[in-house]
């Protein structure tokens, strides 16, 4: 059984895109509004292919559905996750996702949303919207009828590497300049809140006020519940950045070589900074991967390179 397995990113194209994507994570993708690289998809709105080996050119969702065995035999109908790399040029549109429950009843059975996004890069003094001040759902509704947005959102400080996790209910937003590996519920339902009055093609783009306020958490947690850092000087073995009823995310920074044992029965791995091998198989920043259940048991990495590894 291969032990890893490289996939080719889909590219989303986006008002709030730019070009980092391509010059600073080399991918061979063209233009100018690259917003996000869905590098581990089986999502219907973009799929990863395997790019190389026995399974090459096979989307991510056909080899879910046929070679079980590479995962563990992991039970579900569809793959669990979703790997993301996003990068705001401009600000995001304020938004809010449902739970499964909500979801699987006003969104056609889909997964809700639960999100983390790993901070990879942003302003010396960047900021990302999180969380709300409404004291209660009244107070929330009259905000959003009145449009007193200015006053409703909360703006939390980031810095790079912060771990900021987004359950479901959560108003959240990226803001122009930063940069993020987010690993999600494979999952693509999204209602937004506010988009700041812009245009696009000169039209305001759709706004889901009435399931936003459905969803919306209130009273909205502490921001400092949701935002946790790893020990930095961590070397050569996985420090776990988050761990809820979702996935599990952790950090490794490789250096030289290192080899630790997992329970998991996949690990989906992406290269944020540096290269090298995971097992035989040669990365660089910017490469995504599926660790199949013949490379997750004991999972070897050399070089010099910070991973994100997930799993389930
Ligand atoms: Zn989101």
């Amino acid at each position: 059984m291969e032990k890893v397995i490289l996939l080719r990113p889909y590219f989303s194209h986006t008002i709030w895109g730019g070009e980092r994507l391509r010059d600073e994570f080399g991918y061979d993708e063209p233009g100018n509004d690259i917003g996000e690289c869905w590098g581990i998809s089986a999502h219907p709105s973009g799929e990863s292919i395997v790019m190389c080996g026995e399974f090459e050119g096979l989307k991510l969702s056909k080899l879910w559905d046929s070679r079980r065995d590479l995962f563990g035999n992991a039970p579900g109908d569809r793959f669990p996750l979703l790997v993301k790399i996003i990068d705001a040029r401009d600000d995001l549109s304020i938004q809010v996702h449902p739970d499964d429950e909500y979801a699987s009843v006003h969104e056609n059975g889909s997964f809700g949303k639960k999100e983390c996004w790993y901070v990879l890069d942003c302003p010396e003094d960047g900021h990302i919207v999180l969380g709300h001040n409404a004291a209660d759902r009244e107070e929330l509704e009259s905000m959003i009828d009145e449009g007193r947005f200015d006053e409703l959102i909360r703006k939390v400080k980031i810095r790079k590497g912060d771990l900021v996790q987004i359950d479901p209910g959560c108003v959240h937003a990226i803001t122009a300049g930063v940069c993020v590996l987010e690993t999600q519920q494979s999952s693509d339902i999204t209602y937004r809140l506010y988009d700041y009055g812009r245009l696009q093609n000169g039209k305001p783009r759709e706004l889901h006020l009435d399931k936003s306020k459905d969803v919306i958490t209130v009273p909205d947690p502490s921001a400092s519940e949701r935002i946790r850092r790893a020990p930095e000087d961590a070397e050569n073995e996985p420090v776990r950045l988050i761990s809820c009823d979702r996935y599990e995310v952790s950090r490794v920074k490789v250096n030289g070589e290192c080899t630790f044992g997992t329970t998991a029965g996949f690990i989906c791995a992406s290269v944020i900074n540096g290269s090298g091998h995971v097992h035989d198989t040669p990365v660089v920043k910017g490469s995504h991967m599926l660790i199949t259940a013949e490379g997750a048991k004991t999972v070897r990495m050399t070089g010099n390179m910070e991973v994100i590894l997930s799993d389930v």
